[in-house]
């Protein structure tokens, strides 16, 4: 085995829909799963998945299109975290139990990647999370993101 090669555990069906229905690149899903762009084409063939052809995405303004890239990406890391650390049940934030409520993964610092960068969120807390995230400018920039959301971060420790 190459270095870097590391054997996947993604559900055809998780595969399916990152790869065909939410259509992330061979690239962002290999960064995602932390394997090279090669194991993930593997992988995705024994799935029987059909490969798709390298489309160039459309380029307007790179925030923009880190926004959607991220957007997208946002949801294939969720499935990670809720595999490896399993379904969230109940609030970090406001510490609610209640079995009815929905709970979420919700990414703290940034580092996607990292399972241990999130946190147990109900709707409620998330969206609250979220809109701090969301905070843009007209252009799409992040209006003072880092401090806001160190704020918010701070406030749930
Ligand atoms: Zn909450």
């Amino acid at each position: 085995m190459r270095k870097g090669q590391r054997k996947l555990h993604i559900s055809k069906g998780v595969l399916y829909k990152l790869y065909i229905e939410d259509n992330l690149s061979l690239a962002e899903l290999s960064k995602i799963y932390l394997v090279s762009p090669q194991t993930m084409s593997t992988y995705i063939k024994m799935c029987d998945i059909p490969i798709k052809k390298a489309v160039p995405r459309n380029q307007n303004g790179s925030n923009n299109n880190n926004w959607k890239g991220n957007k997208a990406g946002y949801a294939a890391f969720h499935y990670r975290v809720e595999k490896i650390r399993g379904k969230p049940e109940y609030c970090e934030h406001c510490k609610t139990t209640d079995k009815t409520k929905k709970y979420n993964w919700a990414n703290i610092l940034g580092k996607l990647h990292d399972v241990n960068d999130y946190k147990r969120l109900c709707k409620k807390c998330h969206n609250e999370f979220d809109g701090i995230l969301d905070n843009r400018d007209s252009m799409g920039r992040f209006i003072k993101k880092e401090c806001k959301q160190t704020r918010w971060i701070l406030a749930t420790l």
